[in-house]
């Protein structure tokens, strides 16, 4: 045991340092819980206005309290026989409307609040889709990068072997999110039919062989796309079709974003990475994209411009201070679809500097209070997440029914009955922003219109 040489003051403001930092941490892990609750709870003061039912009841402080919290040790081997510990989470927020549902991220900045502000902003995106699925989150603050398949593998299993406990096809149903795909989906579902020996749709977003349903991988992606279309027909805007579009993210929504963009002949003409964007003029090669970021686990973006010279790539260390490169590029159509925050206020006032008329989220509150407020204020078409990425959880849900009537939907079943979903819940918030006399603001007629779903059920319930 070695001594070190400082005064027993020292170390009492050392240890003051540390319970500081330990308190500044707490703090900060829940600032995005309280960010998407307060962004929330603003926009639906014109329904406190209309009906004394929903402050006579307490719904906010209800609705803002998940029913629990489970947190869990996750004890497993690497490769080199290392024991390796990880948290593991499980956020039931809310089952006003139906059994918990909500991705699973694996992610190491997942904590207590990101899952929070996920599970909270999943009941009312649940509630949008008209199906009968409450809200929830989960996950653990394991780096899926650089682990081998075998590791990966090791972990699942480990982490179900406690999530098992508190799931149930009826009860809850977790999916996938933020490096959580058909692998680990695979593995976890693997592992809850060896501690169960039951084949229950446990899980959503599994293989096609697992029971999955067809078209739930592009769902999301493809959801926000139709969104997008809805919003613009609504708001008298030009369609996509030929228009160039700036997309972030190369992950699940954003590759399938572009794919769809594609496919209705818009240029979607960018993605990007934790490491950097690329912008191909000509609009981004899906196929190459695909091999790279699917493919071939975790490939670079830079790879793009040694097969395509003739587009740009842009590290992130270049980007500029408080923004992104991928906004500062001229664009009909903006998609960000990596992650929270993504988007700040310069970056929105670049956007609309450079002509941009709709933003639609793929990602879970990608742009940042002040970046929605500078939309809004300038009319942008703007298109919250919890409307625009619901179809990934629409097509979940379409998944679960498969599963209990031991049917298979045919992919074009499937993509129409999403198109017309995203339609409705397009229609439904445009609608509802009316009535509440704020026409035009897809956040607040998106809010009050979930919000008011959950409040209606819960006030019928009693407490
Ligand atoms: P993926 O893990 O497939 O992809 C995430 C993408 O975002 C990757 O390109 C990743 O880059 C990038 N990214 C992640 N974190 C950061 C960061 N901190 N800074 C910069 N880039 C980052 O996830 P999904 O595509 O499934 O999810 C993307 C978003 O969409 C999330 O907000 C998720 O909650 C939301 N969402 C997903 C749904 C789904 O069905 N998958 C449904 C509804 C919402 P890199 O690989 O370099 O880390």
């Amino acid at each position: 045991m070695s001594h070190i040489d400082i005064t027993l003051e020292e170390a009492h403001e050392y240890i003051k340092k540390e319970i500081e930092k330990e308190i500044e941490h707490y703090r900060c892990e829940h600032d995005i819980f309280f960010q998407a609750v307060e962004e929330v709870l603003l926009s639906i003061a014109p329904l406190y206005l209309a009906d004394d039912r929903y402050a006579k009841h307490n719904i906010i402080r209800r609705l803002a309290h998940p029913d629990r919290i489970i947190k869990f040790k996750i004890e497993w081997l690497n490769d080199k026989n290392e024991i390796r510990v990880n948290t593991g989470y499980r956020v039931q927020f809310n089952n006003s409307m139906g059994p918990y549902k909500g991705g699973l991220r694996f992610h190491p900045s997942v904590n207590e609040g990101v899952l929070k502000f996920l599970g909270f902003e999943q009941i009312l995106k649940n509630a949008l889709t008209g199906l009968p699925i409450g809200g929830a989150k989960g996950g653990s603050d394991f780096d899926p990068k650089g682990k081998s398949d075998f590791e990966i593998m090791k972990f699942c299993r480990a982490f179900m072997r406690e999530l098992h406990k508190y799931i149930g096809p009826r009860m809850d149903v977790p999916a996938g999110d933020i490096g959580v795909g058909s692998r680990e989906i695979s593995y976890l579902f693997g592992e809850y039919k060896k501690i169960t020996s039951t084949f229950d749709g446990i899980l959503t977003g599994k293989p096609l062989f697992s029971g999955g349903s067809l078209a739930r991988t592009e769902a999301t992606g493809y959801g926000v796309v139709y969104f997008t279309e809805a919003m613009l027909e609504i708001e008298n805007k030009e369609s996509l079709k030929g228009k160039i579009c700036t997309v972030s993210g190369a992950g699940n929504v954003a590759l399938h974003t572009i794919e769809k963009l594609l496919e209705i002949g818009a240029i979607p003409v960018t993605c990007t990475d934790s490491r950097g964007t690329v912008y191909d003029a000509r609009g981004v090669d899906i196929a190459y994209l695909k091999e790279l970021k699917f493919n071939r686990r975790g490939g670079s973006l830079e790879e793009y411009i040694v097969k395509h010279p003739e587009a740009t790539y842009i590290p992130a260390s270049e980007y500029p201070e408080d923004g992104h490169a991928v906004w500062n590029i001229e664009c009909y159509a903006a998609f960000p679809c990596s992650t929270q925050n993504e988007l700040t206020d310069l970056d929105a006032k670049n956007l609309i500097a450079n002509g941009c008329v709709s933003v639609t989220e793929g990602a879970n509150m990608p742009s940042t209070p002040e970046a929605i407020a500078t939309f809004l204020k300038n009319k942008i078409c703007f298109g919250p997440a919890k409307a625009a990425n619901a179809g990934g959880v629409a097509v979940s849900n379409f998944e679960m029914s498969q599963n209990a009537s031991m049917l298979k939907w045919s992919f074009e079943e499937v993509d129409a009955k999403l198109k017309e979903t995203m339609y409705d819940i397009c229609h439904n918030v445009a609608a509802t922003a009316k009535e509440y006399g704020v026409e035009g603001n897809y956040v607040d007629g998106a809010n009050i219109s979930a919000f008011k779903k959950v409040a209606d059920v819960m006030i019928s319930e009693g407490i």
